[in-house]
């Protein structure tokens, strides 16, 4: 890909970022345009039958218009390229306002629009801070929908904001999601799943596997796994190709992630391993953390740490597993580890959860759509669904019959 590298090294620069996990994100965002550009000729609309035998009607969908793209820093230009490329290919325009901590991948790939032969105009960046430029965005009269990834306190302050002008907003936010590892799971299945869960990206990611409920039979075998695994990881520069864990992407969330875990201490949480800071690096690092002894009222059970902290709890039961793993104000994702094909579809209709993988964790395809329940946001993103978000539906009427009606009647 001529533009790969390029673009990987800016993201894995900005954001802290792996550089082997940007290269790979890279080739995500051009199958997400690949996918849309293949959508955009076939999403059309409908001929709608009546009972009224004298009249055609047919619907149209209808870009939206402008739509402001606001992204958080975690993963910039894919979570950029989910809204922007089915934005066009429904024929919107688009602002977008990057993170303030990583706006150099919408800047760069603005250039590759304009090399493609994009109108120019069709697609703009403004950089800078979120309560000033986000917020211009979200408040103005021109913009006709938001689509916004970012935290749920702020997602919340964007919808109210879209809402004063009706603008159209659709709404990824935080999770807590939860792994679930029964008595009949595959471990080493279901641990390569936690561990890429928790630990990839340095846990900054919405769909972070970051509580653990384990069925009691297995809760001391597999824990003791995880933290012989967790320990081994390499943590190191994002652009080493050895690193398999990197920084946090700034000192906030340095402070905030370690301050999750002094409170979980407070609250009684065990420390199986890590809990501060890597010695001997330089950067904000944050080690691979395990906490048992989790109960479900703890902060750490029900806040966002957005670091590589993973929060275990035990079940006895399967209906005690659905119940602790919906106990949460979020319902972005969920993982079912199980080999009894009946419980996993099973457990999957009771999850309220936007996604939940059985027996993998974190599989995406453009085709499918993604978006969380509760607060984890408003709407979905991916998938021909996505489209509809950035169209509205026009419905038209056709008289056949060329005769007139009686002007006092509806019939
Ligand atoms: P954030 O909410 O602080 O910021 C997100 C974006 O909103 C940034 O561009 C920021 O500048 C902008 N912003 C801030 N205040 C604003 C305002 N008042 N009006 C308009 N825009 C404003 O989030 P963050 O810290 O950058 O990212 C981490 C959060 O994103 C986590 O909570 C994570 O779960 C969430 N996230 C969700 C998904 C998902 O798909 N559900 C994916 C990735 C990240």
């Amino acid at each position: 890909m001529r533009d790969g590298e390029r673009l990987a090294q800016l993201e894995a620069r900005d954001s802290g970022r792996l550089l082997n996990d940007a290269k790979a994100q890279i080739t995500f965002v051009a199958e997400w345009f690949n996918y849309y550009a293949g959508l955009a000729d076939k999403y059309t609309g409908e001929t709608i039958s009546t009972d009224q035998k004298d009249m055609l009607v047919y619907t149209e969908p209808v870009p939206v218009g402008v739509v402001g793209v606001i992204v958080p820093w975690n993963a910039p230009l894919l979570l950029m390229a989910w809204k922007v490329a089915p934005a066009l290919a429904a024929g919107c325009t688009i602002v977008v306002k990057p993170s303030d901590y990583t706006p150099t991948t919408a800047l760069a790939f603005g250039e590759l629009l304009s090399e493609s032969g994009l109108p120019k105009g069709a697609y703009n960046v403004v950089t800078g801070f979120g309560p000033a430029v986000g917020q211009a965005i979200t408040a103005h009269p021109g913009v006709n929908k938001v689509a916004f990834t970012g935290s749920t306190a702020t997602g919340i302050s964007v919808g109210k904001s879209a809402m004063t002008n009706l603008t159209r907003v659709t709404l990824e936010l935080g999770g807590k999601s939860a792994q679930i590892v029964f008595e009949d799971a595959d471990i080493e299945a279901a641990i390569n799943g936690i561990m890429n869960g928790i630990f990839i990206g340095t846990g900054q990611t919405c769909i972070a596997g970051s509580r653990l409920l384990v069925h009691e039979s297995l809760h001391d075998s597999l824990v003791s796994e995880l933290v012989a695994r967790a320990r081994k990881i390499r943590i190191g520069s994002p652009v080493d190709s050895m690193t398999q864990m990197g920084p946090v992407v700034n000192k906030i969330q340095h402070d905030k992630v370690l301050d999750r875990i002094e409170t979980a201490k407070l609250e009684g949480a065990t420390v199986e391993c890590g809990g501060g800071v890597p010695p001997g690096l330089e950067g904000w690092f944050v080690e691979p953390t395990i906490l048992t002894g989790v109960r479900p009222e703890m902060e750490v059970a029900q806040e966002e740490v957005f670091g590589p902290v993973l929060a275990v709890m035990k079940f006895r039961t399967e209906d005690e597993a659905i119940a602790l793993a919906n106990n949460t104000k979020y319902g972005l994702a969920a993982g079912v580890w199980s080999q009894n094909v009946h419980r996993v579809h099973r457990v999957a209709r009771s999850l309220r959860a936007g996604t939940v993988w059985i027996n993998t964790y974190r599989a995406y395809s453009p085709a499918a759509p993604f978006g969380g329940f509760g607060l984890s946001g408003l709407g979905r993103e991916n998938g021909i669904e996505a489209m509809r978000a950035y169209c509205e539906t026009k419905t038209v009427w056709v008289e056949l019959a060329g005769s007139t009606r009686d002007p006092f009647s509806i019939r």
